[in-house]
């Protein structure tokens, strides 16, 4: 992720909604905040978490995380549109998001207790408490499902087992929204039974005894990823969020927040670049080869669907919509217009992919271009998101 901001201010957001006038002041009052209180530095050595932990708990200390988290949670109590707006805000100048928590806040108003939400909320928006995801598995990914880890009951509290795999940034985590089968149903005795029906969800502190965490480098040199190793770790009721068994109902709705393109200033980050595509194609018109022109205008119109699509799913979240399936259809749009952007602008501003000097070995956008790679894998592959519309959106026969 490239971490420079190109404008103290943003100038062009695409998703102003025509803005009442109480978002146009928020919108004003943050671009004046964002001059006074800029990006900080990033250090040479420094990890991307670990900075973005102090961008954090700057947005934070401007009252600029949780707008709409009601405010006994820490939050602002303003509404989606709020949240979206200050994520359009951050996106157009090239300025990381709000902290990637709004998922996990969902799942916890959705799901966990009054005491829960009281006990997190605030310390998971204020940054003092970091999450991190533990759904994944060796052998369950797509097919979460088939997840082994178990929480086996014990005089009050739970004795987890079991490993997990892709588990994001865990080594700059301080708790894990974890999942974990709890009572395993026996289909011989109850053939309705479902494998999802036994999965439970916890707050899972990750300096609890029998806890290894194991980070993995990827592609791009981040060490992002982690295998999360459990060895009878030790988990109090009072961590379960929900009951035993809904741990399944919190997962998708975690992942279909998620999914969304609503708040994390992926498109005004992206409509940056559609702008400069769309200039070097009026621009240098002679020199790029015809079949580069027509993907910059591929480009301009995935763009341009994602932002429609995007109105009118923020318009639907504002009349009391939660997210559910269709956040399938965001991330398959989100998917296809990053993957494409960063491909055509490969071709058009190969310097900036292959430049000099960068700890990934390119150029400002190289890190993006690799990071683009993984959208179609991330929360959920694109495959399983088509599956989701086929079956849950659409209502069609699974095949065989
Ligand atoms: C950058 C990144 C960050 C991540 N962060 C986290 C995290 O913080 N926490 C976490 O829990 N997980 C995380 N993940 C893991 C991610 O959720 C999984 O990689 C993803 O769900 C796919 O699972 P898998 O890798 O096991 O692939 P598999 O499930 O093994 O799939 C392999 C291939 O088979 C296809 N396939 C599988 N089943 C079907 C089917 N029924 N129909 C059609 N095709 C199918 C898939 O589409 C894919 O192409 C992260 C992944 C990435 C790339």
């Amino acid at each position: 992720m490239t971490v420079t901001v190109t404008a103290a201010t943003a100038t062009d957001t695409p998703l102003d909604f025509g803005d009442p006038a109480d978002l146009d002041q928020l919108r004003r009052r943050f671009r004046a905040w964002l001059a006074e209180h800029p990006l900080p530095e990033r250090g040479a050595d420094e990890p991307l978490p670990v900075f973005l932990h102090r961008w954090h708990r700057q947005l934070h200390s401007g009252g600029w995380v949780g707008l709409d988290v009601p405010q006994a949670y820490g939050g602002q109590g303003l509404s989606t549109l709020h949240q979206v707006a200050i994520s359009d805000e951050l996106g157009a100048c090239q300025a990381p998001g709000i902290p990637r928590i709004g998922y996990l806040a969902h799942a916890l108003l959705e799901f966990g207790s009054e005491e829960q939400c009281r006990r997190w909320l605030p310390r998971m928006l204020s940054g003092e408490d970091t999450w991190c995801q533990g759904f994944s598995e060796p052998g369950a990914g797509s097919d979460l499902a088939g997840m082994a880890t178990t929480a086996t009951r014990q005089d009050g509290h739970y004795l987890v087992r079991g490993q997990k795999l892709w588990t994001s940034y865990a080594q700059f985590s301080g708790l894990c929204l974890l999942l974990a089968r709890t009572e395993r149903a026996d289909p011989a005795t109850d053939p309705s039974a479902r494998p999802h029906d036994s999965i439970s969800a916890f707050a899972l502190p990750l300096d609890r005894a029998g806890v290894t965490v194991r980070p993995l480098r990827a592609a791009n040199g981040d060490d992002e990823f982690c295998e999360l190793f459990l060895d009878d770790v030790r988990i109090e009721e009072s961590e379960r969020i929900g009951a035993e068994g809904t741990g399944w109902p919190l997962a998708m709705t975690t992942v279909s927040y998620e999914r969304n393109a609503l708040d994390t200033g992926h498109i005004s980050r992206y409509g940056v670049l559609v702008e400069r595509l769309r200039r070097s194609a009026r621009d240098r018109r002679g020199e790029l080869p015809d079949g580069l022109l027509s993907e910059i205008g591929r480009c301009y119109v995935d763009y341009q669907v994602l932002v429609a699509h995007t109105r009118r799913r923020t318009a639907e979240r504002l009349a009391g919509r939660t997210a559910g399936p269709e956040s399938s259809y965001d991330k398959l749009l989100m998917t296809r217009t990053e993957q494409r952007l960063y491909e055509t602008a490969l071709r058009v501003f190969p310097g900036e992919f292959f430049g000099e000097g960068e700890s990934s070995g390119g150029g400002p956008l190289f890190g993006d271009y690799l990071y683009s790679r993984a959208a179609s894998v991330y929360g959920g592959t694109s495959q399983i998101q088509r599956n989701i519309i086929a079956k849950r959106v659409l209502g069609l026969p699974s095949a065989g």
